[in-house]
Protein backbone atom coordinates (compact mmCIF):
# COMPACT_ATOMS: atom_id res chain seq x y z
CA UNK A 1 0.00 0.00 0.00
CA UNK A 2 1.38 3.53 -1.01
CA UNK A 3 1.37 5.62 2.22
CA UNK A 4 2.08 9.59 2.35
CA UNK A 5 3.16 11.28 5.61
CA UNK A 6 1.49 14.87 5.18
CA UNK A 7 3.70 16.45 8.41
CA UNK A 8 7.37 15.81 8.51
CA UNK A 9 10.25 18.39 9.25
CA UNK A 10 12.29 15.82 6.53
CA UNK A 11 15.21 19.06 6.46
CA UNK A 12 15.93 17.26 10.20
CA UNK A 13 16.22 13.75 9.37
CA UNK A 14 18.51 11.78 7.93
CA UNK A 15 19.30 9.76 4.25
CA UNK A 16 18.79 6.05 6.52
CA UNK A 17 14.81 8.01 7.23
CA UNK A 18 14.21 8.50 3.78
CA UNK A 19 15.66 4.88 3.10
CA UNK A 20 13.45 3.29 5.90
CA UNK A 21 10.53 5.50 4.93
CA UNK A 22 10.76 4.36 1.01
CA UNK A 23 11.08 1.04 2.14
CA UNK A 24 7.95 0.94 4.21
CA UNK A 25 5.98 1.94 1.48
CA UNK A 26 5.86 5.87 2.28
CA UNK A 27 6.00 7.22 -1.80
CA UNK A 28 5.11 11.29 -0.45
CA UNK A 29 5.62 13.38 1.61
CA UNK A 30 4.70 17.38 2.76
CA UNK A 31 7.09 19.31 4.69
CA UNK A 32 5.07 22.09 6.99
CA UNK A 33 7.76 25.21 7.11
CA UNK A 34 8.29 25.39 11.14
CA UNK A 35 10.94 26.69 13.81
CA UNK A 36 14.52 25.85 14.09
CA UNK A 37 14.04 24.77 18.15
CA UNK A 38 15.51 28.18 18.76
CA UNK A 39 14.35 31.92 17.59
CA UNK A 40 15.81 33.02 14.22
CA UNK A 41 16.99 36.33 14.57
CA UNK A 42 17.25 37.29 10.65
CA UNK A 43 14.15 37.52 7.82
CA UNK A 44 16.50 36.55 5.83
CA UNK A 45 17.14 33.21 7.55
CA UNK A 46 13.33 32.19 6.69
CA UNK A 47 14.01 32.93 3.28
CA UNK A 48 16.96 30.62 3.07
CA UNK A 49 14.60 27.84 4.39
CA UNK A 50 12.31 28.53 1.94
CA UNK A 51 14.50 27.97 -0.51
CA UNK A 52 15.61 24.65 0.72
CA UNK A 53 12.23 23.00 1.63
CA UNK A 54 11.85 24.21 -2.32
CA UNK A 55 14.90 22.66 -3.58
CA UNK A 56 17.50 21.02 -1.73
CA UNK A 57 15.35 18.75 0.18
CA UNK A 58 12.64 18.23 -2.56
CA UNK A 59 15.82 16.52 -4.19
CA UNK A 60 16.69 14.84 -1.26
CA UNK A 61 13.36 13.19 -1.43
CA UNK A 62 13.50 12.26 -4.65
CA UNK A 63 16.98 10.99 -4.44
CA UNK A 64 14.58 7.93 -2.46
CA UNK A 65 11.79 7.67 -4.46
CA UNK A 66 9.63 10.30 -2.02
CA UNK A 67 7.42 13.45 -3.47
CA UNK A 68 8.09 15.55 -1.49
CA UNK A 69 6.05 18.68 -0.76
CA UNK A 70 5.68 21.99 1.61
CA UNK A 71 3.62 24.42 2.95
CA UNK A 72 5.23 27.47 3.82
CA UNK A 73 4.13 30.31 7.11
CA UNK A 74 4.96 31.74 9.99
CA UNK A 75 5.55 29.15 12.69
CA UNK A 76 3.09 30.14 15.81
CA UNK A 77 6.31 30.99 18.20
CA UNK A 78 8.02 33.36 15.57
CA UNK A 79 4.67 35.26 15.36
CA UNK A 80 5.70 36.97 19.06
CA UNK A 81 9.07 38.14 17.39
CA UNK A 82 7.99 41.60 16.23
CA UNK A 83 11.73 41.85 14.31
CA UNK A 84 11.11 39.65 11.75
CA UNK A 85 6.96 39.10 11.50
CA UNK A 86 6.42 41.54 9.49
CA UNK A 87 9.11 40.56 6.84
CA UNK A 88 8.01 37.06 7.03
CA UNK A 89 4.58 38.13 5.64
CA UNK A 90 6.37 39.55 3.05
CA UNK A 91 8.02 37.05 1.69
CA UNK A 92 5.41 34.83 1.90
CA UNK A 93 3.65 37.13 -0.43
CA UNK A 94 6.08 35.96 -3.04
CA UNK A 95 7.20 32.38 -2.07
CA UNK A 96 4.10 30.93 -1.82
CA UNK A 97 3.16 31.16 -5.70
CA UNK A 98 6.20 28.60 -5.93
CA UNK A 99 5.66 25.31 -7.63
CA UNK A 100 6.03 22.65 -4.59
CA UNK A 101 3.75 24.68 -1.83
CA UNK A 102 0.93 22.77 -1.20
CA UNK A 103 -0.84 24.74 1.71
CA UNK A 104 0.28 27.86 4.14
CA UNK A 105 1.06 26.53 7.22
CA UNK A 106 1.68 25.44 9.57
CA UNK A 107 0.20 28.53 11.34
CA UNK A 108 -1.87 28.85 14.61
CA UNK A 109 -1.73 29.25 18.31
CA UNK A 110 0.91 28.05 20.38
CA UNK A 111 0.40 30.50 23.76
CA UNK A 112 -2.39 32.16 22.05
CA UNK A 113 -1.18 35.49 22.37
CA UNK A 114 -2.96 38.70 20.46
CA UNK A 115 0.53 38.11 18.05
CA UNK A 116 -0.40 34.71 17.30
CA UNK A 117 -3.81 35.56 16.56
CA UNK A 118 -2.91 38.55 14.37
CA UNK A 119 -0.89 36.52 12.24
CA UNK A 120 -3.28 33.36 12.12
CA UNK A 121 -5.70 35.76 10.93
CA UNK A 122 -3.35 37.27 7.98
CA UNK A 123 -2.00 34.18 6.92
CA UNK A 124 -5.14 32.16 6.33
CA UNK A 125 -5.82 36.18 4.04
CA UNK A 126 -2.52 35.15 2.33
CA UNK A 127 -3.75 31.45 1.88
CA UNK A 128 -7.49 33.06 0.66
CA UNK A 129 -5.39 35.93 -1.80
CA UNK A 130 -2.56 32.71 -3.13
CA UNK A 131 -5.90 30.24 -3.68
CA UNK A 132 -4.22 27.57 -1.36
CA UNK A 133 -5.57 25.07 1.92
CA UNK A 134 -4.07 25.95 5.36
CA UNK A 135 -2.50 23.44 7.37
CA UNK A 136 -2.93 24.33 11.10
CA UNK A 137 -0.78 23.94 14.63
CA UNK A 138 -3.00 23.26 17.88
CA UNK A 139 -1.89 24.21 20.60
CA UNK A 140 0.10 21.60 23.43
CA UNK A 141 -1.07 23.47 25.90
CA UNK A 142 -4.82 23.74 26.77
CA UNK A 143 -5.63 21.96 23.87
CA UNK A 144 -9.33 22.10 24.21
CA UNK A 145 -10.11 25.38 24.59
CA UNK A 146 -6.84 26.56 22.06
CA UNK A 147 -9.01 24.31 19.57
CA UNK A 148 -12.09 25.93 20.02
CA UNK A 149 -10.61 29.15 19.79
CA UNK A 150 -8.56 28.19 16.33
CA UNK A 151 -12.50 27.34 15.21
CA UNK A 152 -13.74 30.48 15.60
CA UNK A 153 -10.91 32.21 13.81
CA UNK A 154 -11.20 30.34 10.87
CA UNK A 155 -15.21 30.61 10.69
CA UNK A 156 -14.80 34.29 11.07
CA UNK A 157 -11.80 34.20 8.14
CA UNK A 158 -14.63 33.49 5.26
CA UNK A 159 -12.01 30.50 4.25
CA UNK A 160 -14.00 27.35 2.83
CA UNK A 161 -13.57 24.58 6.03
CA UNK A 162 -12.94 21.80 3.47
CA UNK A 163 -9.69 23.87 3.01
CA UNK A 164 -8.06 23.37 6.25
CA UNK A 165 -6.28 20.75 8.07
CA UNK A 166 -6.35 21.17 11.75
CA UNK A 167 -2.95 18.85 13.11
CA UNK A 168 -2.03 17.05 16.26
CA UNK A 169 -5.83 15.84 17.90
CA UNK A 170 -6.93 14.25 20.20
CA UNK A 171 -9.85 12.66 21.61
CA UNK A 172 -11.38 15.63 23.29
CA UNK A 173 -10.86 17.57 19.64
CA UNK A 174 -11.49 15.67 17.20
CA UNK A 175 -15.10 15.63 17.49
CA UNK A 176 -14.78 19.15 17.00
CA UNK A 177 -12.61 19.63 14.05
CA UNK A 178 -15.10 16.82 12.64
CA UNK A 179 -18.60 19.16 13.41
CA UNK A 180 -16.88 22.14 11.66
CA UNK A 181 -16.44 20.46 8.43
CA UNK A 182 -12.39 20.96 8.48
CA UNK A 183 -9.88 17.72 8.16
CA UNK A 184 -8.39 16.20 10.80
CA UNK A 185 -4.90 15.71 11.21
CA UNK A 186 -3.13 13.17 13.44
CA UNK A 187 0.40 13.43 15.00
CA UNK A 188 1.49 10.10 16.08
CA UNK A 189 4.51 10.07 18.56
CA UNK A 190 6.41 7.54 20.45
CA UNK A 191 6.11 8.47 23.73
CA UNK A 192 3.60 11.50 24.38
CA UNK A 193 0.11 12.83 22.65
CA UNK A 194 -1.19 10.22 20.29
CA UNK A 195 -0.02 6.56 19.90
CA UNK A 196 -1.42 3.75 17.70
CA UNK A 197 -3.85 2.15 19.75
CA UNK A 198 -5.44 5.50 20.57
CA UNK A 199 -5.42 6.51 17.13
CA UNK A 200 -6.88 2.94 16.25
CA UNK A 201 -9.77 3.18 18.67
CA UNK A 202 -10.25 6.64 17.20
CA UNK A 203 -10.72 5.31 13.84
CA UNK A 204 -12.89 2.38 14.76
CA UNK A 205 -15.66 5.18 16.57
CA UNK A 206 -15.58 7.68 13.51
CA UNK A 207 -14.37 6.40 10.85
CA UNK A 208 -12.13 7.65 7.78
CA UNK A 209 -13.75 10.44 6.35
CA UNK A 210 -11.80 13.48 6.48
CA UNK A 211 -9.19 11.11 9.02
CA UNK A 212 -5.23 12.58 8.63
CA UNK A 213 -2.46 11.18 10.46
CA UNK A 214 1.74 11.77 10.52
CA UNK A 215 4.31 11.40 11.86
CA UNK A 216 5.46 15.49 12.93
CA UNK A 217 8.79 13.39 12.84
CA UNK A 218 10.97 16.27 13.62
CA UNK A 219 14.80 16.88 15.51
CA UNK A 220 12.96 15.89 18.73
CA UNK A 221 12.45 12.65 20.15
CA UNK A 222 10.11 11.16 16.69
CA UNK A 223 9.79 8.26 14.43
CA UNK A 224 9.34 9.04 10.58
CA UNK A 225 7.71 5.20 10.58
CA UNK A 226 5.34 5.93 12.56
CA UNK A 227 2.27 6.36 9.71
CA UNK A 228 3.23 2.81 8.42
CA UNK A 229 3.24 1.54 11.92
CA UNK A 230 -0.07 2.71 12.77
CA UNK A 231 -2.03 1.64 9.55
CA UNK A 232 -0.40 -1.82 10.41
CA UNK A 233 -1.80 -1.28 14.05
CA UNK A 234 -5.05 -0.48 12.25
CA UNK A 235 -4.83 -3.95 10.07
CA UNK A 236 -4.05 -5.98 13.48
CA UNK A 237 -7.37 -4.44 14.97
CA UNK A 238 -9.31 -5.74 11.97
CA UNK A 239 -9.76 -2.19 10.03
CA UNK A 240 -10.77 -3.08 6.50
CA UNK A 241 -8.07 -2.47 3.86
CA UNK A 242 -10.12 0.62 1.93
CA UNK A 243 -10.33 1.96 4.88
CA UNK A 244 -6.72 2.23 5.90
CA UNK A 245 -5.89 3.32 2.85
CA UNK A 246 -8.34 6.31 2.94
CA UNK A 247 -6.55 7.66 5.75
CA UNK A 248 -2.92 6.76 4.81
CA UNK A 249 -3.20 7.52 0.98
CA UNK A 250 -6.34 9.33 -0.57
CA UNK A 251 -7.32 11.21 1.88
CA UNK A 252 -3.94 13.75 2.05
CA UNK A 253 -3.90 13.66 -1.52
CA UNK A 254 -7.30 15.07 -1.91
CA UNK A 255 -6.71 17.65 0.90
CA UNK A 256 -3.47 18.74 -0.79
CA UNK A 257 -4.85 18.21 -4.33
CA UNK A 258 -6.71 21.28 -3.77
CA UNK A 259 -3.99 23.57 -4.25
CA UNK A 260 -3.77 22.76 -7.63
CA UNK A 261 -0.14 21.98 -7.16
CA UNK A 262 -0.53 18.00 -6.45
CA UNK A 263 -1.49 16.31 -9.11
CA UNK A 264 -2.99 12.90 -7.81
CA UNK A 265 -2.64 11.18 -11.17
CA UNK A 266 1.17 11.92 -10.92
CA UNK A 267 1.04 11.24 -7.20
CA UNK A 268 0.39 7.11 -8.27
CA UNK A 269 2.95 6.58 -10.54
CA UNK A 270 6.12 5.67 -8.97
CA UNK A 271 8.86 8.61 -9.11
CA UNK A 272 11.89 7.16 -10.90
CA UNK A 273 15.02 6.95 -8.59
CA UNK A 274 18.22 8.64 -10.85
CA UNK A 275 21.25 9.31 -7.88
CA UNK A 276 23.31 10.10 -11.46
CA UNK A 277 21.38 13.93 -10.81
CA UNK A 278 22.96 16.65 -8.49
CA UNK A 279 21.07 20.00 -7.27
CA UNK A 280 23.44 22.68 -7.55
CA UNK A 281 26.39 20.35 -8.40
CA UNK A 282 25.76 18.61 -4.97
CA UNK A 283 24.31 14.90 -4.47
CA UNK A 284 23.55 12.78 -1.66
CA UNK A 285 26.31 10.25 -2.41
CA UNK A 286 29.72 9.91 -1.26
CA UNK A 287 31.40 7.78 -3.94
CA UNK A 288 28.60 5.25 -3.73
CA UNK A 289 27.52 3.63 -7.17
CA UNK A 290 24.49 5.42 -8.07
CA UNK A 291 20.96 3.60 -8.04
CA UNK A 292 19.26 4.37 -11.14
CA UNK A 293 15.39 2.60 -11.35
CA UNK A 294 14.03 2.01 -15.10
CA UNK A 295 10.34 1.26 -16.31
CA UNK A 296 10.64 -2.53 -16.90
ZN1 LIG B 1 5.33 20.27 12.67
Amino acid sequence: MKMFDPHIHMTSRTTDDYQAMSNAGITVVVEPAFWMGQPRTHVGTFEDYFLSLLGWERFRAGQFGIRHFCTLGLNPKETNNPDIADGVIALLERYLDKDGVVAVGEVGFDDETPAEAHYFARQIELAIEHDLPVLVHTPHRNKKAGTIRTLALIRESGIAQERVLIDHNTEETLPLVLDSGCWAGHSIYPHTKMDEARMVALVKQYGSERIIMNSAADWGVSDPLKVPKTAAAMRDAGIAEHEIETIVWHNPLAFFAQSARLDIAEAEAPLLIDQRHNWEGNSVLRGQVPQVTTTE
